[in-house]
């Protein structure tokens, strides 16, 4: 609606903080991926590259192995998911411990979910929720740590207000930034950041931005956490199945378009779930103004 300002010229505008987001590789296969993704989106120079933490810790070593091969082969600056579900405040706290001695001092701190969808329930001797997990990593060492936020807001919520209470609970915890969950409706962001604002809300929250070309695997994945796909998006990518060169097409001037309309709204920092492929993320990095550092 009303709130979306005309772009402006591109020219003279800061370029934007942006970070990219992996998850940890199964197979060499993925990892030579991932690794050829990580170089390639390197010299883009982002603030940080996170690497996920599978369903209920089950990637812990796998996460711990990628995020330490990110500091020794790399100059960039890694993050490191940690969830606290289905584990107990010493097993958390000794991951965590493990992150600050090998000099990883970002952790994007998690509830996490139950295996197979089950109903939440803390474990007894755990951190029950990201807060007290934010809380508990502060005491640990000085980490730097973000957090997650729903725009949708979370499907276990009591209410909206009830979510943004909790977010405001991590931040005031501990944690310095928020990166939302994947969302496609720029004004429903918009109104997020309007009410997390008036809620006194002052860190930054980060679009999470999901570059789609698997259209089918990203609606499914949108039901189970939440964020509505607009009519308009699920209708661009209607019959296209079985023609990837215009789906990714599509998918570029989709993401294209949702981070312009944010940076014409004052957005400068930025998040991708780039699912460890380069390509559409580079590319919507260089329309946000980011240029590569031949040298990185
Ligand atoms: P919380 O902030 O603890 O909130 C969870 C729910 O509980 C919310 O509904 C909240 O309103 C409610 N709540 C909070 N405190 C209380 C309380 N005291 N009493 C009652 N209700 C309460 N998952 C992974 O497994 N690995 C990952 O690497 C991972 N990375 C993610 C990265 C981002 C940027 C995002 C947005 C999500 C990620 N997730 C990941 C998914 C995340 O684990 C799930 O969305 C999970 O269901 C909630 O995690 P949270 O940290 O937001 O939980």
């Amino acid at each position: 609606g009303e709130r979306i300002a005309p772009l402006p010229a591109r020219d003279g505008a800061a370029p934007p903080a942006i970070s990219f987001e992996f998850f940890p590789p199964k197979t060499e296969g993925l990892e030579a991926q991932l690794w050829h993704c990580i170089e390639r989106l390197a010299t883009l120079r982002p603030d940080f590259v996170s690497v996920t933490y599978g369903a209920g810790g089950s990637t812990q070593e796998r996460t711990h192995a990628t995020v330490l091969r990110i500091v020794k082969e790399t100059a960039l600056t890694p993050a490191a998911h940690l969830t606290c579900v289905g584990a107990t405040k010493e097993d958390v706290n000794a991951v965590a411990e493990r992150y600050w001695q090998a000099g990883v001092k970002h952790i994007v701190a998690l509830r996490g979910d139950m295996p197979g969808g089950a109903p939440y329930t803390p474990h007894p001797g755990g951190y029950a929720f990201a807060a007290d997990l934010v809380e508990g990593l502060k005491k640990i060492a000085a980490f730097e740590i973000s957090v997650a936020a729903y725009p949708e807001t979370h499907p276990q919520a009591a209410s909206p207000k009830a979510d943004l209470d909790n977010l405001k609970r991590k931040l005031d915890a501990g944690a310095t930034r928020a990166i939302t969950q994947v969302f496609f409706d720029n004004n429903i962001f918009l109104r997020f950041m309007d009410r997390a604002l008036a809620a006194g809300i002052k860190a930054p929250i980060v679009p999470g931005i999901l570059p789609v070309t698997n259209f089918n695997q990203a609606r499914k994945f949108c039901e189970a956490c939440g964020t509505s796909i607009p009519q308009w998006m699920a209708g661009m990518f209607e019959g296209l199945d079985d023609d990837v060169e215009t789906r990714r097409m599509v998918a570029a001037a989709v993401a294209a378009e949702q981070v312009r309309l944010l940076q014409a709204n004052g957005i400068d920092e930025f998040h991708f779930y780039t699912l460890n492929r380069p390509d559409l993320t580079y590319a919507i990095a260089r329309i946000l103004g980011v240029k590569p550092d031949p040298a990185a």
